[in-house]
């Protein structure tokens, strides 16, 4: 069996990929990248998501002698150009601080109307061999921005992207409603061709 490694120490993102090979029928051993402890960070040098997401699978193909794939998101905001994009995760200026990440967007939005407050969360999906061999796909999940958080699922900016077609925030909807419509579900179910391709 094809052992695959994912380039996260998120279990949520390894059972939601898990999930997502066992239903279309693929076999291959999916780990974490905690499996393989000495692998050293990697860093998020690029410019775009579909750029970090390659550097992340490489770095981990490279050093295990496995495929890896990794992934990159963000939060992108139309009347920001963009932004975050891919400097959601520190927008406030600390790694990982979703909490004042969720507040700064939304102080910096408080004067803007609800047609002009059109978001999407943005991923990339890479899939790497040790022979340098790669693939990229991207998924989206478009919706509007809230005023203010609601809901107490997920994480991030869940709380106030409201997605195209619900009247609930991301935060609201259970996990399987999540990942049924989310960019990082749509990127992953994205890759399958390409793991089928190369992976057998
Ligand atoms: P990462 O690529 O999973 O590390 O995500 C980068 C950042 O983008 C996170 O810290 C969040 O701020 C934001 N983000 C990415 N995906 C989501 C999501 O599904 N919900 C909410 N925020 C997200």
């Amino acid at each position: 069996m094809t052992r695959l490694i994912l380039a996260t120490r998120n279990a949520g993102k390894i059972t939601e990929l898990r999930a997502i090979l066992a239903d279309a029928g693929l076999t291959h051993e999916l780990v974490g990248a905690d499996a393989h402890p000495d692998v050293p960070d990697v860093k998020e040098t690029g410019v775009t998501f579909a750029e970090n997401a390659l550097l992340k699978a490489h770095a981990l193909a490279r050093a295990t002698g496995h495929p890896a794939v990794a992934d990159d998101s963000g939060l992108c905001v139309d009347v920001l150009g963009g932004a975050p994009g891919i400097f959601s995760a520190r927008w406030a200026g600390r790694h990982g601080d979703d909490q004042a990440n969720l507040d700064l967007l939304l102080a910096q939005l408080a004067d803007i109307d609800t047609p002009h407050r059109r978001a999407h969360f943005a991923c990339a999906a890479a899939l790497a061999l040790p022979d340098g061999t790669e693939r990229v796909v991207e998924g989206r999940l478009n919706g509007t921005l809230r005023y203010a958080p609601e809901g107490s699922g997920g994480f991030g900016y869940d709380p106030i992207l409201q997605p195209d077609g619900d009247t609930r925030t991301c935060a609201q909807l259970t996990p399987a409603e999540k990942n049924a419509i989310s960019h990082r579900g749509q990127a992953f179910r994205a890759l399958l061709p390409s793991l089928r391709e190369l992976l057998g």
